[in-house]
């Protein structure tokens, strides 16, 4: 069943030609794609030259902000959630289906795009305190958006039990023959799967067959730690020579999960309101809770690294000044967690880390407070000094 969700993904490809290529598309020969499916994956992998310059080692992004649906590595995800419905039949484009999503956006958006595509509607669930940019996307891409206050999982206000809610009312309504499918992306295995069959493959295949000492990203639902964590150290037998290492903003639970084992999470624990979902400007990355897909991956996740906003703002204005790379808050977060932990390896070593979305995506709010702490002051003389970055 493996190989053959495998062939589903991003059309027919063999396990051997994984390496190669983990998107073969219908007319590869001549560089054709078939639609916009076909602009998913197969993403560069950047030398960031002054992160790796500044630390005496390599740092290797994946470029996931260009995806071709939905401008993030969510793209992946949407796909093979949604191929995989069709081939349970949960999915079906002649009958009106309406795929159902609480998302803090990319999901969403990458749903959105692929819903308009393959003949389906979307209604997407998510937290208002998410940037605006995100929400007008996809009313422009026609999905029904239902934008909630923050409430805790026990809520069933909260934006992940609405869309469940949502797709049930649309199932059991009597009078239409069409359904309602809830993606469920931070419970569904389709979600680490497709990052099995895609991240990691590419991963591997772009560090020549696997030279990378460490791997480094955030967790908004797991699915991209713990797919490409068991990829490289399962399936290629990387175990414990690869490090693979959370990178967890302010406020989220499961830095103290990954190194002490407990989730410190008082206002969840006592279920009352809090003013965000996790209280950092951060988007997308981030939990207080253990979600199927990071359970997935976390006995193979080595350790965690902490960051502040403050730090993520300062390393998405370093990014842009020194390497005119563009990138939102998640990818900041992962820029610097990728650095705390070059810097406490030997010489040399690879990094590989997620650049996620663009931060055209992230205007209203982490850019303009970069903006707000007056980093972007022509003025200002600016710090060379990346310690001054971590702080
Ligand atoms: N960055 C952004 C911008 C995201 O929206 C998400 C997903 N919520 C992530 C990173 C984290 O990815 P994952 O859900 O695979 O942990």
């Amino acid at each position: 069943a493996s190989a053959r969700r495998t062939s589903m993904l991003f059309g027919p490809v063999s396990l051997e030609d994984r390496e190669e290529s983990s998107l073969t598309s219908v007319n590869r020969a001549e560089g054709i794609v078939d639609g916009v499916e076909g602009t998913i994956g197969n993403t560069p992998l950047i030398k960031i030259r002054s992160l790796s310059e500044a630390t005496g080692c390599t740092i290797l992004a994946k470029a996931e902000y260009l995806n071709g649906a939905g401008g993030s590595p969510k793209d992946r995800v949407a796909l093979n959630m949604i191929q995989e419905a069709e081939e349970q039949g949960l999915l079906s484009p002649g009958r009106g289906d309406t795929i159902y999503e609480g998302t803090v956006g990319s999901t969403g958006i990458s749903l959105a795009v692929l819903a308009r595509a393959r003949g389906y509607k979307a209604h997407i669930c998510m937290p208002d305190d998410m940037a605006i940019e995100k929400s007008d996307l996809l009313h422009h891409l026609g999905a029904t958006v239902e934008r909630v206050p923050v409430a805790p999982i026990t809520d069933p206000g909260h934006f992940v039990n609405l869309a469940r809610q949502r797709a049930r009312e649309h199932t059991a309504s009597a009078d239409t023959p069409s359904r309602g499918f809830f993606a469920d992306q931070f419970e569904n295995a389709a979600n680490y799967a497709a990052h099995m069959k895609t991240t990691g493959p590419e991963i591997y295949a772009q560090t020549g067959g696997g030279r990378l000492d460490a791997f480094v990203a955030g967790a908004g639902t797991g699915g991209t730690i713990a797919g490409v964590a068991k990829y490289l150290k399962e399936e290629r037998g990387l175990g414990s020579s690869l490090r693979v290492v959370l990178a967890d903003p302010q406020g989220s639970g499961l830095y103290n999960k990954v190194r002490h084992g407990v989730m410190y999470s008082p206002t969840e624990r006592e279920g009352t309101r809090r003013r965000r979902q996790v209280d950092t400007m951060v988007e997308g990355i981030g939990i207080n809770r253990i979600t199927q897909n990071f359970e997935a991956g976390r006995g193979l996740i080595d350790d965690a690294v902490r960051v502040t906003d403050e730090q993520a703002c300062r390393m998405a204005r370093w990014l842009v000044e020194h390497d005119g790379l563009f990138v939102g808050s998640s990818s900041a977060v992962n820029c610097v967690a990728a650095v705390v932990t070059a810097l406490k390896m030997p010489k040399g070593s690879r990094v590989v880390t997620i650049l996620c979305d663009s931060g055209a995506r992230h205007l209203s709010k982490f850019w303009k407070h970069i903006a707000e702490m007056g980093l972007e002051d022509e003025t200002q003389e600016q710090d060379d000094d990346l310690f001054t970055v971590l702080g």
